[in-house]
Parts: C-alpha cells; sequence; structure tokens
C-alpha cells in the first residue's frame, strides 16, 4: 500500500470544524518532526510543475498496485486535483483511492467528478453532522461519515467512528463500520490491505 500525504488542515480547504477537532493527523506521530518536515516536503513536491511527471514515474517504478492520496492533508485546490487527474489518467494499472472534504470547494467540483468515473479511481467523499451528504455525488463516488457522538445519526456508505466511540455499542443500526476502527476487526488484524473495502470495488 502506497501513500502520498500533506501537511494537515492547511491543506483542507473544504474541512469542516468537526474533523478538525478530532483530526488524526494533527496528534501522535504526525508532530515529530521527522514527519512534518517530510509532510512539508510533499507540499513542495506538489507545488511544482511536473509533479504529475515525477508521480508517474514514481508509481511505474515502484509497480505500485494500490495507493492511497493522503492519508493527511487534501486537495488544497483545482490545480492540484487536476495534477493527480493527469496521473490517475496515466497509470491505469495502479488503483487510486482518496477521502476528501474539497467536494465543498465549488472551483474542485469539476475534476473530483472527473476523477471518481475513472475506473481506476476509488473517490470517498467526507462528510460529518456539520457538512451534511453532499447535495449530489457524482458518478463512481461514496460517502464516508465522521461519527463523533454515539448517538448521532450517520449515513453515507462507510462509517469512520472518532476514537472514543469505537468501542461503544451503537444505538441504532450504522452502515458498514470500518472493520479497522472495531474491536472484533483490530482482534483479527483488519487493515486496509487486508480489508479492501475502500479500494477493491
Ligand atoms: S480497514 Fe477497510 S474499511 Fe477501513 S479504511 Fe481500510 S479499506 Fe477502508
Amino acid at each position: 500500500m502506497h501513500h502520498f500525504d500533506l501537511p494537515a488542515v492547511g491543506t483542507c480547504p473544504g474541512r469542516s470544524q468537526v474533523c478538525e477537532s478530532v483530526c488524526y493527523a494533527t496528534r501522535g506521530r504526525f508532530r515529530t518532526d521527522k514527519v512534518r518536515r517530510r509532510l512539508r516536503w510533499c507540499l513542495r513536491q506538489s507545488r511544482r510543475a511536473d509533479f504529475a511527471d515525477r508521480m508517474v514515474a514514481e508509481v511505474r517504478s515502484k509497480g505500485a498496485l494500490v495507493v492511497r492520496v493522503h492519508v493527511s492533508g487534501d486537495f488544497y485546490d483545482a490545480a492540484y486535483a487536476a495534477k493527480w487527474a493527469s496521473v490517475f489518467h496515466r497509470c491505469p494499472v495502479a488503483t487510486f483511492y482518496f477521502y476528501t472534504r474539497s467536494w465543498r470547494v465549488e472551483a474542485m467540483t469539476p475534476v473530483l467528478a472527473q476523477v471518481a468515473g475513472f475506473g481506476n479511481v476509488r473517490a470517498w467523499y467526507s462528510a460529518d453532522a456539520e457538512t451534511g451528504m453532499p447535495e449530489s455525488l457524482p458518478e463512481g463516488a461514496r460517502v464516508a461519515w465522521l461519527q463523533t457522538a454515539v448517538d448521532e445519526p450517520v449515513a453515507g456508505n462507510l462509517v469512520f467512528r472518532d476514537d472514543p466511540l469505537r468501542d461503544a455499542r451503537p444505538t441504532f443500526s450504522l452502515p458498514l463500520v470500518c472493520p479497522n476502527e472495531a474491536p472484533a476487526g483490530q482482534r483479527f488484524g483488519v487493515n486496509c490491505g487486508n480489508c479492501g473495502q475502500c479500494w477493491r470495488q
């Protein structure tokens, strides 16, 4: 599983107060100097005019089959998202997946809708109690809901639960909860590589 990441929050124009307040990418190892330096370096690379060409070369030379775009950070503007559209298009053997709240930024809507329709892209629009569901969802996109309160109604295709909720019994039926965040999934060692819910289909 390969990934490319950016500094969180500053590169997330569609962020909500809800997601920012519980963002895992502002905690733990993401606060170490090493990781912060690396993310700042990645951001500089992403601004280069030849970013897409270099990323295509990297994906091909590494034989990457699954690439997660942004474990931290997001598509910070339409030009940057268009660079990734070029990468997706030129690397048809690899599967790319991402979660984004940039769907909330009007200027980003066309390019996100375009890539959501690519056969090798799994696009997840991130939502929460503050954003609500996207009014329209392009073909191919699905919704990942961030649940931050145990009695909060949820929607979408997949639920991520904030840390304190992970052991809590849901009070109503939930869509699929990420098994990596559920006690049973953790007991059986489920991770993104052996789960594949987000990127296989
Ligand atoms: S463990 Fe599965 S559902 Fe959870 S993020 Fe990874 S691929 Fe998606």
